[in-house]
């Protein structure tokens, strides 16, 4: 396994390298990274993994600090892995080149985490642009966990005719159902219980809807959430997974989409 701070250094070393698999991260591994890797593992070629907690998605400078980081754990996760090449740009790396492409910022990116945390998606696809220029990797792995950024890094990579194929990867959870998620460190004991009950009546929840779609009711299900013992609700929506608008019948394939608050952690989640 290489270890790669320097752009011009990585660049080097995969300049000849055509099929590339990308798993980008923000370190503090868990399983849901794993699987990312592992499944990048059933594909040809070499695999790059990326640790880079991205300043400009954070949209509280406080939240940036406070991210959970572990990068000695993380290498040797890594390492265990078999990955072939690790990237760990610091912020000047990443940000100090002019990007050949503008960021195309598809209007559902105002939806959901858009609208709850202004700039974020701006900030995320910025980067990830800056990392397919850098890599020019034939594959990157995104988990649908956060399903509406690899709906809109494909979007992005869809319009610019980027030369990457998206491979979205389900959604790794708790045994009691809760996504694995970095935030899910900083959870205590009650918290942690909190979100598997959130996870279990949104996942009953779907369940009615599917049968009648008018069982969605967004009052009711905000109070039974707050009486669960969330903090607070940035969003819950029911939206068609690939239009990302609210569905008119129960044929169409849709999702809950939800974030939430426990105490000061926000958790998403998408059933
Ligand atoms: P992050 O380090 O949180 O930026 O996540 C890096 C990648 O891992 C993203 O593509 C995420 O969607 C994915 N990911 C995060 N949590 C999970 C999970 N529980 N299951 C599957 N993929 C995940």
């Amino acid at each position: 396994m290489k270890i790669f701070k320097s752009k011009h250094k990585l660049q080097k070393k995969i300049l000849n390298i055509k099929n590339i698999s990308f798993v980008p991260t923000m370190g503090g591994l868990h399983r849901g990274h794993i699987s990312l890797i592992k499944k990048s593992k059933t594909f040809k070629g070499k695999i790059l993994v990326s640790i880079f907690v991205n300043p400009k998605q954070f949209n509280e400078k406080k939240d940036f600090l406070s991210y959970p980081r572990n990068l000695k754990k993380d290498l040797i996760i890594l390492k265990n892995l078999n990955v072939d090449f690790v990237y760990i740009p610091n912020v000047k790396n990443i940000f100090s080149f002019r990007a050949k492409n503008k960021i195309f910022l598809d209007k559902s990116s105002k939806k959901l985490c858009g609208q709850s945390r202004r700039g974020h998606f701006e900030g995320v696809l910025n980067v990830v642009n800056r990392f397919l220029e850098i890599i020019k990797p034939r594959y990157i792995f995104l988990g649908i966990k956060d399903f509406q950024q690899s709906y809109l890094i494909n979007r992005h990579i869809l319009k610019k005719k980027i030369n990457t194929k998206v491979i979205h990867c389900k959604t790794i959870r708790e045994k009691n159902g809760v996504a694995c998620s970095t935030r899910n460190n900083r959870l205590n004991e009650n918290q942690f219980k909190i979100a598997s009950n959130v996870f279990k009546y949104l996942k009953t929840k779907k369940k009615l809807i599917q049968k009648k779609i008018s069982n969605f009711k967004l009052l009711k299900i905000k109070k039974d959430l707050i009486n669960l013992g969330v903090t607070k609700i940035d969003y819950v929506e029911l939206y068609n997974v690939k239009t990302l608008k609210r569905p008119k019948n129960k044929r169409e394939k849709f999702k809950i989409f939800i974030a939430f608050y426990l105490n000061k952690i926000r958790l998403i989640d998408n059933i």
